[in-house]
């Protein structure tokens, strides 16, 4: 079997079996690129290590087989100059998550001969560095046991001796040094970082790690330096080499943020040839993969060496950019540019961002290192941040340096600071592709002992608010006011583009004027949802109460009616022409009362004071007589329209009234229909109504009448409902608590953290669709709706979820209706379940 592949024998597709790090390597030796020899153990020695902990004896073989060869290619010799890097790689990036070896091979006589290439400083400094990483990657050693002492020698004798007492004596032969560092990277494939790292981002454990020995080339040579760069600008997307270098470093010191580096500019400096190449290598690989490059390097005494390079990690905003610019470059397709944005990441393009015209205070500069605006509280420590996040405060991590360390940290935070690391440190790389506002390099000292953060004459204190800006690397005092969010140009492009190719329209669900010119503003092609009990809280709601009350309902239906009517005019000239849903009344009539509890104590407080509790005591009759053991699937829906018809009555006048007033061809929604009959009743009082006060008026408006399909009992007989509806829409929220039984008010508390934790539930329902269940009564009623012509859209909550969205569009659904926010995600989701569904079936 093969173990082992030299980077001249693998190329880029194989990075299942050599990780991602050592196939693109790989390619790059291919196209040209200079990279230093190496070889790779694969995966699949990784899986046999993992299973057994030992290297397949063929493996061992075979590594030390090719030796000969990397000391050819090299021209060096191990245990004479040569010394090589032991580097992890699976075949999903995931940086800074594990730790490379650097400087292998070295020992107590190669050191000196590495002395006499770059002086004694460089040479017991790399050695220093690989004891320190035997000790705590290779034998599981604390980062404290190796604490530096000002000079490399005294520390490389202390950390040996460190290693001897408590596990072994670090050993000195090259080919058992770089056999141990394989099995040590092997095994941190298991490590509780990782673990924990794979598992928030969905990683398959079993895909293992590669794992490369790799010639070093020496950065912290004199003339000598490392960095890293982007072929566009990660936060923004601008085309132009984007990236940071420091100078008589290796990469390790950059990658792990514990230095501040130069921007990549400053090598025009004294590595002007290296910057250029750099510049032709990224568009090189630009247009080999065909997107946006990340790149780790080396100058070794002048001469660049690519030490990895793959797609670029990158905020949500810089990927759409990226995206657009590409497809109008040529280089990719349209389809392609609206597959590389993630839906989910999305939200992230219309949050909020800082309003320039409010007065603030900058307290700290620093460099804006991941794009958007977020207010919190600081806190220094990373796990005491993680606390406080998940009792709901908003936290931002303010810390000297950036680690990958801090990462978990990071996930919950509403985004960071730090004093020193660059923009392209792991840690960062990270933040930006999670959409976390950072500022690094942030001109500040940070005492973690009493957490405090000292910037010129402020003093912070945990606990005190500021406001990270991530894209001007302003740190401002307490919470600035922000301003409403709007789309890029290049997102409004994407999205117009989005629009052309999905099968769905994607509408608003919208209640109120304010709504609905959002959502429009946002790119709605409707309003898929307008729910009219929201239009009868706040200071209508009295008037509500005395309809449901008075036994007499004249005087507060006239009333409602005009309420009703104004609203609907605005909703629909807002909309002018485009689609609108009005969905008649639905919530139980006790949800307008007030609570039961509180009225007897009003009415016990106003007697004591002897006052007339005459209304009092009425509305507390009526609440009493409208409690329902289980309102949910008490008088609520059609139900309430068939035993209050003067209800629906009402709200058809007004509805038709203002279509009459604008023209619009509105769309009248029966909620909670469970059976053909009650969908033949309501109808009927719909259209009585209709016809009655159209008649009267002498004009007549365009109008349809569809049922919210949000019952079980409604998806299995929808054939004969179809018979009496013009449109079907899926009522995703109650028809997932109809069919689970689930509470969709209490489930989530009550039981759905042991639900995940025992693997019973993989998701929320409420808010990724149930395919098996609530997905499969969806497509009885599909068919039986499609079979009638009948329009079909989805209006719940789930309408704005991507995945879910990507099973509406398997299942041929005409729309989906979700709140204005969610709309341009939504949009996104539609057209890539569209084109990854073209992609199928051609
Ligand atoms: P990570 O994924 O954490 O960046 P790497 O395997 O890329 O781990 O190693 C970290 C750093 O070590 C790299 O950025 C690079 O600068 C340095 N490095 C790795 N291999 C070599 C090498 N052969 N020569 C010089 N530096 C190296
Ligand atoms: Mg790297």
């Amino acid at each position: 079997m093969k173990y082992v592949y030299t980077l001249q024998e693998g190329g880029k597709r194989m990075t299942s079996l050599l990780g991602e790090k050592g196939a693109n390597l790989a390619e790059m030796t291919a196209m040209g690129i200079p990279v230093p020899p190496g070889f790779v153990a694969t995966t699949d020695a990784c899986a046999y290590f993992l299973r057994t902990g030992n290297l397949p004896e063929e493996c061992e073989a075979q590594i030390k087989g090719r030796l000969p060869y990397l000391e050819d290619l090299a021209g060096k010799k191990l245990g004479e100059t040569l010394t090589v890097s032991v580097r992890y790689g699976a075949k999903v990036s995931m940086p800074g998550i594990m730790e490379s070896i650097l400087n292998a091979g070295l020992n107590d006589e190669t050191v000196k001969n590495l002395a006499r290439e770059g002086g004694d400083n460089f040479a017991y400094d790399s050695y220093a560095r690989l004891i320190k990483t035997f000790g705590v990657v290779i034998l599981g050693m604390a980062p404290e046991k190796f604490l530096p002492s000002g000079s490399a020698k005294r520390d490389c004798d202390a950390f040996k001796k460190a290693i001897e007492k408590e596990k072994r004596r670090f050993p000195q032969d090259p080919e058992e040094q770089i056999l141990e560092c394989v099995r040590g990277i092997f095994r941190s494939w298991n490590s509780q970082k990782a673990v924990d790292y794979r598992k928030n981002n969905a990683i398959d454990n079993a895909m293992g790690t590669a794992c490369m020995v790799q010639a070093m080339v020496y950065g912290n040579l004199a003339g000598s330096g490392t960095g890293v760069c982007f072929s566009r600008d990660p936060s923004t997307g601008k085309k132009k080499l984007y990236g940071e270098f420091i100078s008589r470093r290796q990469g390790e010191d950059l990658v792990s943020g514990r230095l501040t580096p130069q921007p990549l500019e400053s090598m025009k400096r004294s590595f002007l040839s290296a910057y250029a190449e750099l510049g032709t290598i990224a568009s090189l690989l630009e247009s080999r993969c065909r997107d946006m490059q990340y790149m780790e390097f080396t100058v070794e005494k002048g001469r660049l060496y690519v030490l990895e390079a793959a797609t670029a990690k990158r905020a949500v905003q810089a990927a759409v950019r990226a995206a657009v610019e590409m497809a109008e470059e040529g280089f990719i397709t349209r389809e392609e540019a609206i597959m590389r944005v993630n839906p989910y990441e999305a939200d992230a393009l219309l949050r909020k961002t800082i309003d320039a015209t409010a007065s603030k205070i900058v307290i700290i500069r620093g460099t804006g290192a991941a794009p958007g605006a977020a207010s919190g509280e600081i806190a220094t420590d990373p796990k005491k941040a993680a606390e406080l996040a998940a009792t709901g405060r908003k936290i931002i991590l303010v810390r000297k340096e950036t680690s990958p360390d801090d990462i978990p940290a990071m996930a919950v935070c509403q985004g960071m600071a730090a004093a020193t690391g660059g923009a392209t440190s792991h840690a960062v790389v990270i933040a930006r592709g999670m959409g976390k506002p950072c500022v690094i390099g942030a001109d500040m000292s940070v005492d973690y002992e009493t957490g405090t953060v000292s910037a010129g004459a402020a003093v912070l204190k945990e606990g005190d608010t500021v406001t990270v800006d991530g894209s001007t690397g302003e740190i401002f005092a307490g919470e600035v006011p922000m301003k409403e969010p709007s789309a890029s140009n290049e997102f409004e492009t994407l999205l117009s583009w989005c629009d052309s190719f999905a099968s769905m329209k994607v509408l608003a669900n919208a209640d109120t004027p304010k709504d609905a010119e959002k959502a429009l503003k946002l790119g709605a092609r409707g309003i898929g949802l307008c729910r009219t009990e929201h239009m009868f809280f706040g200071e209508r709601l009295p008037m509500m109460q005395r309809m449901i009350i008075d036994d007499d309902k004249t005087g507060a239906l006239d009333a409602m009616l005009e309420f009703q009517k104004q609203d609907f005019i605005v909703m629909f000239k807002a909309m002018n022409g485009l689609p609108v849903t009005v969905r008649l009344l639905d919530p139980p009539l006790h949800e307008f009362l007030p609570d039961a509890d509180k009225l007897t104590q009003e009415i016990a407080a106003l007697r004591k004071e002897d006052k007339d509790t005459i209304q009092e005591e009425k509305i507390l009759e009526n609440v009493s007589a409208l409690r329902e053991k289980n309102p949910m699937m008490g008088l609520r829906g059609c139900r309430l329209g068939i035993v209050f018809p003067e209800i629906y009555r009402m709200q058809t006048k007004a509805i038709i009234d203002a279509a009459l007033e604008t023209g619009a061809s509105p769309e009248i929604m029966v909620p909670m229909i469970s059976s053909w009959k009650e969908m033949e009743h309501v109808k009927k009082i719909i259209d009585d109504a209709a016809q009655d006060f159209m008649t009267k008026q002498k004009r007549w408006a365009n109008y349809s009448v569809g049922a919210t399909i949000e019952l079980p009992r409604a998806c299995i007989t929808a054939e004969r409902i179809a018979e009496h509806a013009a449109f079907f829409s899926f009522g995703t929220n109650d028809l997932t608590q109809a069919t689970y039984g689930f509470s969709r008010d209490d489930a989530e508390k009550k039981f759905f953290t042991k639900y995940f934790k025992d693997g019973i539930l993989e998701e929320n329902p409420f808010a990724t669709i149930d395919r098996h269940g609530v997905g499969a009564l969806m497509r009885i009623a599909i068919e039986k709706g499609k079979r009638k012509g009948l329009k079909i859209g989805v209006c719940g909550e789930h309408g704005g979820d991507p995945f879910s969205i990507e099973f509406f569009n398997s299942l041929g659904i005409d729309y989906v209706s979700c709140s204005p926010y969610r709309i341009p995600a939504a949009r996104l989701a539609a057209a890539q379940a569209a084109i990854r569904k073209k992609g199928i079936s051609s």
